[in-house]
């Protein structure tokens, strides 16, 4: 068997999974409309984890694309995009939504988040996180940066069923939210509601890409 049954990430909840280096996990955006935030740590020692800033630095890009390698805080590869049928639009720059996040937003309740999700996620496969990051990777989340450096805020460009493959290039927890937020327009071009995404994990059958080596500047 090259994969697992579809597992689904139901909207507004986290999931995560344990992925064996070599192996990869393809990560659905069944409705085209979803965000999903998405966090790795390893698995033998989990304050490492994957960074966003530290892979800016290595692959000297805002966001990744495919065929760039993820890296940890202490800059080791841990995940490579080795596919994505998807216009590629992913965010590495935006915290994860917080608890916090929906009261600044004016929100009175308790809204889910994606911060809460990636934890309970975690508990759910019996691990505790020992340093939870608000740097998730958004994937499918569309930011655009403006001239002068402004931000803009919008909705998901994805079509029902794309998809993107992260490979493990060690072993390691992987997390992802269906974000829940449904105040900021990011989830598709109409009704902003959160919806559920799917995930499988793949032994085989992806494409054997090696991945980005350490940025050096030239001499
Ligand atoms: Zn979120």
């Amino acid at each position: 068997m090259s994969s697992s049954d579809l597992i689904t990430i139901p909207a507004r909840h986290g999931k995560a999974l344990v992925l064996r280096a070599g192996q990869a996990v393809k990560l659905i955006n069944t409705h085209g409309t979803q965000v999903v935030d998405f966090w790795a740590w390893k698995l033998d020692a989990l304050d490492e984890f994957m960074s966003m800033e530290a892979t800016r630095v290595w692959n000297q890009r805002l966001n990744p694309r495919v065929g760039d390698t993820l890296v940890t805080n202490y800059r080791n590869p841990i995940i490579t995009i080795v596919e994505d049928t998807s216009p590629g639009v992913h965010d590495s720059f935006m915290a994860a939504c917080d608890r916090q996040r929906y009261e600044r937003l004016n929100v009175a309740e308790y809204h889910r988040n994606c911060f809460d999700n990636m934890i309970e996620a975690v508990r759910e496969l019996g691990y505790e996180i020992p340093h939870p990051t608000l740097a998730s990777l958004n994937v499918f989340m569309n930011i655009a940066v403006l001239p002068d450096g402004a931000l803009d805020t919008l909705p998901t460009v994805t079509s029902p069923g794309e998809y993107i493959i992260f490979r493990a290039d060690m072993d390691c927890i992987v997390a992802f939210s269906a974000c829940p937020q449904d105040i900021v327009k990011i989830q598709g071009q109409d009704d902003n509601t959160p919806k559920n995404a799917h995930c499988c994990v793949m032994h085989s059958g992806f494409p054997d890409l090696e991945g980005t080596k350490p940025w050096v500047p030239a001499t």
